[in-house]
């Protein structure tokens, strides 16, 4: 998608601050953190959001989270814990059109999301 932002930080003509990148994934640091550990998981396909999701995506998807689990051990908050969240359409709160999953760690989070 030409015009999207995501696909832009996979092509690289909008910098971020990279965690972790493989063949399916990329793994970036929220512009905007909302906690001490806030990254964002994106598919490298377009997907524009869970809507669009197919039967076909469902190994990206289950990449993804087998990843977090990974990226947990790694940032060392798997055992004080932390939240995954996709947020879909205009009610969910998505501002970016490109299906992504927060993580987030590193202090006590509050429920229910505002
Ligand atoms: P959402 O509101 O769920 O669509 O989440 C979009 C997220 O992308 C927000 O948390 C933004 O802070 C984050 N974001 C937007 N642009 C960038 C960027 N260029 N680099 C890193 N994160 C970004
Ligand atoms: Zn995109």
């Amino acid at each position: 998608m030409n015009d999207c932002i995501f696909c832009k930080i996979i092509k690289g003509e909008i910098p971020s601050n990279k965690v972790y990148e493989d063949d399916k994934i990329l793994v970036f640091k929220d512009i905007e953190p909302q906690a001490p550990v806030h990254i964002l998981i994106i598919p490298k396909k377009h997907i524009t959001s869970l809507n669009e999701l197919s039967k076909d995506d469902a190994q990206i998807i289950a990449h993804v989270f087998m990843k977090v689990q990974e990226l947990a051990r790694e940032l060392g908050v798997s055992e004080n814990g932390y939240r995954v969240v996709t947020n879909c359409g205009v009610d969910g709160g998505q501002t970016v059109e490109h299906v992504h999953f927060h993580m987030l760690a590193g202090r006590n989070l509050q429920w229910p999301p505002g």
